[in-house]
C-alpha cells in the first residue's frame, strides 16, 4: 500500500502510524523491556523482552526498510556493531572479505584485528578499478565484496550495478556502506547490492547526537543470521536512540539537498583557490567518477576532501576555520573539519588504507553558504 509512495513522502511516515490507544501523532517511546503475556507465551504481536524487539525499533527498522527498498532491516547500537553482527552472521572461520581500498577505517580494524583472528581472511582492493576487480575475483571468489561508494574521505566512486555483477557471477555477497550517501542520494539495492550497511550516527540521524547503525536486506532470508545476532549477541539500539533516528530521518531529503547544494559549493570554491593542490568531490566535472555518480546518485552530497600540498598546510588549515569545527563525524547539520590521517583514520596508517598526510575532510553543514565560504577563504588566508 505504501510502496508506490516517493522517498520524501515515506521518509516521514513509514512506520509512522498514529498510535492506536490515543491517536497520538507521533508514536511513542517505548522504553519498557518486558511486556505483558496474554497467558503463557500469549504473546501481543510478537512483543517479549527487550533485546529481543521493541515498538520504537520496529518503526525506525520499518522506515530504513522502506527508504532503503530492502525487505528487512535491523537497527543496531552503532554501525560497527551492525558491521559485526552481518559479519559474524555471514561468516565462518576461513571466509575472505575482498574490502575497497578506501573504507571507513574502523571497518578495517574490525576486519583485520577482531574477526581477522578469528579466522576471517581480509583482501583489500580497488573496487572502483574494475580491471582491479576482475582480477582479484578471477584470483579468488570471496564470500563478501565490501564497498563503501563514495568511499572515506577520498570520495572514489564505484559502479555499483558493474561491481554487483560481476560479483554475483563470482558467487560473492555485495554489501554497500551506503552512509556517505545516505538512501535520499543512492539506492544500493536498486542496483544490485544484497546488503547496505548504515552508520545512522551520520546523515540519517543527521543532528551529531546519537550513535546508530542499521542493515538493510534485499532479501529477507539473508537477514536472518545477522537478526539472530542482534538477538542472542544484543549490540541493539535503545529505544530513545531509535526514536532520535527516526525524527532524523524525517528531514532527510530536505537536508540532504543542501548539504548537496552547499558540498557542490565549497568544492567548487576550492578548486579555484590557488592554495589547493587537489579537491576530491564527485560532483566536480574533474572528478574521475563524476560520470558514475551523475548515472547512480541524485546529489552528490556533503563531504569535501581538500589536498593542500603537504602536511603543515594541512595541519594549519584544519585548525584555522572557526565555522567548520574540528572534530571526527560527519553528516550532521553543523560543519566539521577532520584530519584524517591523525583524527578518523589514524588506526589505518601505514596500511594499504592510509590517507595521503596533506588531505583535511570537511563535512559542509547546511549552514548558509556564504558563511561557510567566508570562513574557508580565512582559514586558507591564514596558509
Ligand atoms: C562512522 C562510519 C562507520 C561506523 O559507524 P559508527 O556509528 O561510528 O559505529 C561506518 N562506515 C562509515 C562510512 C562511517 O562514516
Amino acid at each position: 500500500m505504501t510502496s508506490s509512495r516517493k522517498f520524501d513522502t515515506a521518509a516521514v511516515h513509514a512506520g509512522q502510524t498514529p498510535d492506536e490507544t490515543t491517536g497520538a501523532v507521533i508514536p511513542p517511546v517505548h522504553f519498557s523491556t518486558t511486556y505483558a503475556q496474554d497467558g503463557i507465551g500469549g504473546l501481543r504481536n510478537g512483543y517479549e523482552y527487550g533485546r529481543a524487539g521493541n515498538p520504537t525499533r520496529t518503526a525506525l527498522e520499518t522506515q530504513l526498510a522502506a527508504l532503503e527498498g530492502g525487505a528487512r532491516a535491523l537497527s543496531f547500537a552503532s554501525g560497527l556493531a551492525a558491521e559485526d553482527a552481518l559479519l559474524r552472521g555471514l561468516l565462518r572461520p576461513g571466509d575472505e572479505v575482498l574490502l575497497g581500498n578506501d573504507v571507513y577505517g574502523g571497518t578495517h580494524r574490525l576486519l583485520a584485528r577482531v574477526l581477522g583472528p578469528w579466522g576471517v581472511k581480509l583482501r583489500v582492493v580497488d573496487l572502483s578499478d574494475p580491471a582491479a576487480v576482475d582480477a582479484a575475483l578471477a584470483e579468488r571468489a570471496p564470500q563478501i565484496v565490501w564497498v563503501e561508494t563514495p568511499s572515506n574521505p577520498l570520495l572514489r566512486i564505484t559502479d555499483i550495478r558493474a561491481l554487483a555483477d560481476k560479483a554475483h557471477a563470482a558467487g560473492s555477497v555485495v554489501v554497500v556502506d551506503n552512509t556517505f550517501a545516505s538512501p535520499a542520494l543512492q539506492q544500493p539495492i536498486a542496483l544490485g547490492a544484497d546488503v547496505v550497511v548504515h552508520s545512522t550516527t551520520k546523515y540519517l540521524g543527521g543532528h551529531s547526537d546519537v550513535v546508530g547503525g542499521a542493515l538493510v536486506f534485499a532479501d529477507a532470508a539473508l537477514a536472518e543470521q545477522p537478526q539472530f545476532l542482534q538477538f542472542a549477541a544484543g549490540a541493539v539500539s535503545g529505544p530513545l536512540d531509535a526514536w532520535l533516528t527516526t525524527r532524523g530521518i524525517k528531514t532527510l531529503a530536505i537536508r540532504m539537498e543542501r548539504h548537496s547544494s552547499n558540498g557542490q559549493a565549497v568544492a567548487g570554491f576550492l578548486e579555484g583557490h590557488d592554495r589547493v593542490a587537489r579537491v576530491y568531490y564527485p560532483g566536480l566535472a574533474s572528478h574521475p567518477g563524476h560520470d558514475i555518480a551523475a548515472a547512480q546518485m541524485t546529489g552528490f552530497g556533503g563531504i569535501v576532501s581538500v589536498a593542500l600540498g603537504d602536511a603543515a598546510s594541512a595541519r594549519r588549515f584544519a585548525e584555522s576555520t572557526h565555522l567548520f569545527t574540528l572534530a571526527e563525524s560527519l553528516g550532521g547539520v553543523e560543519s566539521l573539519v577532520n584530519y584524517p590521517d591523525e583524527m578518523t583514520h589514524a588506526s589505518v596508517r601505514g596500511t594499504e588504507l592510509a590517507v595521503p598526510d596533506d588531505v583535511v575532510r570537511l563535512s559542509v553543514g547546511i549552514e548558509h553558504v556564504d558563511d561557510l565560504l567566508a570562513d574557508l577563504d580565512q582559514a586558507l588566508a591564514a596558509l
